[in-house]
């Protein structure tokens, strides 16, 4: 059976990028670049004041205080129209261009006009060094420099930076559709009432949301029951979309259909069951028709399992199919807050509220019912990395853990 590595590398290696579309910043959120951005300007575009005050010349400042000849005032989006010579000053605002002559700002906090004569100003600063308050022009980028690279993801703060370059529209990666369903005789809808022996789906909703959040288009295609034909329909449906996730009906039942259909519809497989737990039975192919490729992934039905299958491989998948770099889930480290028994030569995932303490993270191992548990699960953080193996952690020990994306 494939450790959760050597799956990983499986994957990595299946993915293929998706072609480039071109969106509008105000749909770029959460895209990733598929070209550098260059800037079309100098930034900040003109020696700008960062403070209000007066655009004095440093030399004029040796002595203090000073009294200086005010010439005119410049407001930002306005530009001056003298130089500043020797024994003058322009009152200034934040942002407005530095009148030719000046080298160094006064803060109006230091300067003091007298009542009835605007036009004269005293400065009691001590010495400005050249340059003291300015931004001069060109510091943050130059016309023509890289902005941003190919494949950085657009948040928020990108979105500024775009506009500040002028663009208004962006090429990005396009984004992955994945077709989603469940699999399973004994599921309802999240709107009925299970009877006896059924339960509701919540892994549909559950895997649908993971998918949004990854960056990839989900596409709901409901509940299969454990029909050979259904499941087929569903399947040929599904696997017209870049990835087609399913639930269910990957382990040894005798309704365990799903690896079968998939073989009988051409999708390749490339590995079924991974060193892992929860989550074993996970199963992923590949089909590729007339050019058109698909990642197939069949996770357990239990939905621990399904979410750690989809945070371990699925999630990985959508971003790197979004331009990404393939990454598995990042971790960092906490400390245990409670001692922890592993057993087994599977990997273990174990949900856990992770909290900040003057000494670090601390993670606390939840007290789990086990795989169909979603209720704990929902009070878990994230997830403590526990390699194979049998050992006896204490609490206070250094384990690793990745956290759910928010
Ligand atoms: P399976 O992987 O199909 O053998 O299912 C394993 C367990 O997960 C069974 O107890 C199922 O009832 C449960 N299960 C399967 N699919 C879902 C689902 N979509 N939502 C919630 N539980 C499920
Ligand atoms: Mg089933």
């Amino acid at each position: 059976m494939l450790t959760v590595e050597a799956a990983l590398e499986h994957v990595a290696r299946e993915i293929q990028p998706l072609a480039v579309e071109v969106v509008t910043i105000a749909d770029a959120l959460g895209r990733v670049l598929a070209e550098d951005i260059a800037s079309d300007i100098d930034s900040p575009p003109h020696d700008k004041s960062v403070v209000d005050g007066y655009a004095v010349r440093a030399a004029d400042l040796v002595s203090r205080p000073i009294t200086l000849t005010v010439l005119e005032e410049v407001v930002a989006g306005a530009a001056p129209t003298q130089p500043v010579t020797p024994g003058t000053a322009t009152r200034i605002m934040t942002g407005a261009p530095v009148p030719d002559g000046a080298d160094a700002i006064a803060m109006v906090e230091q300067t003091q006009t007298l009542a009835g004569e605007p036009q004269r100003v005293v400065i009691d600063s001590p010495p400005l060094a050249a340059g003291r308050n300015i931004l001069r022009r060109g510091v943050s980028m130059r016309q023509g420099d890289i902005a941003l690279r190919a494949g950085r993801t657009v948040r928020h703060v990108e979105i500024g930076l775009l506009a500040e370059v002028g663009r208004t529209s962006v090429r990005v990666a396009r984004q992955p559709r994945v077709a989603v369903f469940s699999t399973g005789n004994e599921l309802v809808p999240p709107d009925n009432l299970p009877a006896i022996g059924q339960i509701r789906n919540s892994n549909g909703p559950m895997l649908l949301a993971a998918v949004r959040r990854a960056g990839g288009l989900p596409i709901d295609l409901g509940i299969g029951l454990d029909d050979r034909d259904e499941l087929r329909r569903l399947m040929a449906e599904g696997l017209s979309s870049d990835v087609l996730l399913m639930s269910g009906g990957v382990s040894a039942g005798v309704l365990d259909l799903v690896p079968d259909l998939l073989r009988e519809l051409g999708v390749r497989e490339v590995f079924h069951k991974v060193r892992i737990k929860p989550g074993k039975p996970v199963w992923f192919g590949v089909r590729e028709v007339s050019g058109h490729r698909t990642l197939v992934f069949g996770l357990p039905g239990n939905p621990a399992s399904s979410l750690v299958g989809f945070e371990l491989f699925v999630g990985p998948a959508i971003r790197a199919f979004s331009g990404a770099p393939f990454s598995p889930p990042s971790t960092e480290t906490a400390r245990l807050t409670a001692a922890f028994e592993h057993r087994g030569e599977r990997a273990t995932y174990y949900p856990a509220r992770l909290t900040r303490s003057p000494d670090g993270q601390l993670a606390e191992p939840l007290a789990w019912q086990g795989s169909a548990d979603l209720r704990t699960l929902s009070l878990a953080d994230g997830l403590i990395h526990f390699p194979a193996g049998e050992r006896l952690y204490a609490a206070g020990d250094v384990v690793a853990v990745s956290r759910f994306a928010q």
